[in-house]
């Protein structure tokens, strides 16, 4: 899995004047050395990113934006609909935890909603208010189950071989499945439940390999493929997936 970093600039929220009224974007503006003029482009998430040449002063950028608010109201209409955890429970009623998967099951509650999970059974059950949507009240339930699961699959695999890692901490990344420290903490997106157990135990053998080979080299590989003998496999069914999961379980 390449390392992609994330941008650190944060989007805001940003309203445009345009033919059909006010439109509210998610602006991001990245100052790029290489950037010699401004050029807009929006990402699968519908956020709008703006590149600005180092000089070029905000107050310029934003009449630049005002000039293409209707081109960005086209493209963001045109974007495709994000599917909601929802949506994915109801094609995909699986969660994946301590090499094993479970099937989702999905009851309603009138209290506070829960997710019951016994690793010796072979569902899952959330349970969720009818009057609440089912995303908001689904992904704390997910990132409590993955923030229980994921650091006791992570030191059971350590153990077995014979790596030593100082911490694992659960993250909501945008783009990434996990990263090593050279310190030796392991930070693991939640979405690995939403993956398949043994793309699940790759991601996190990845990031295990990690604490031996800082890198992506020939060596690293070898050392990765001694953890898991079907790392390209699983490697390249991961990144058919990425692009969706990592869309999944998102609120704005
Ligand atoms: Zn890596």
């Amino acid at each position: 899995m390449p390392d992609r970093q994330t941008n650190p600039n944060p989007a805001e929220t940003v309203f445009l004047q345009t033919a059909e009224g006010v439109l509210k974007i998610q602006l991001r503006i990245e100052r790029s050395v290489r950037s010699r003029v401004m050029r807009l482009s929006i990402n699968l998430d519908g956020e709008v990113v703006l590149k600005i040449p180092p000089r070029q002063s905000l107050q310029s950028a934003s009449v630049f934006l005002s000039k293409q608010s209707e081109w960005i109201r086209e493209r963001l209409k045109r974007l495709p609909k994000r599917t909601t955890l929802l949506e994915h429970f109801t094609a995909f009623p699986y969660v994946s935890a301590y090499n094993r998967s479970y099937s989702m099951h999905i009851a309603s509650t009138s209290i506070k909603p829960s997710l019951l999970f016994f690793p010796t059974a072979t569902e899952v059950c959330m349970r969720v208010r009818e009057d609440t949507l089912f995303d908001s009240q689904a992904i704390p339930l997910l990132r409590d189950l993955a923030s229980k699961v994921i650091p006791v699959r992570t030191l059971e695999l350590a153990k077995q071989f014979n790596i030593k890692i100082k911490h694992v901490s659960m993250r909501d990344q945008k783009t990434r499945w996990g990263s090593c420290s050279t310190s030796g903490t392991i930070s693991l997106n939640w979405r690995l439940v939403l993956l398949e157990p043994a793309l699940h135990d790759h991601i996190i053998l990845h990031e295990l390999a990690h604490t031996l080979e800082m890198n992506h080299s020939a060596r690293y590989y070898k050392v990765l493929g001694q953890m898991d003998a079907n790392s390209d496999k699983h490697s390249k069914a991961i990144d058919q997936v990425s692009r969706y999961l990592m869309s999944l379980g998102r609120k704005s």
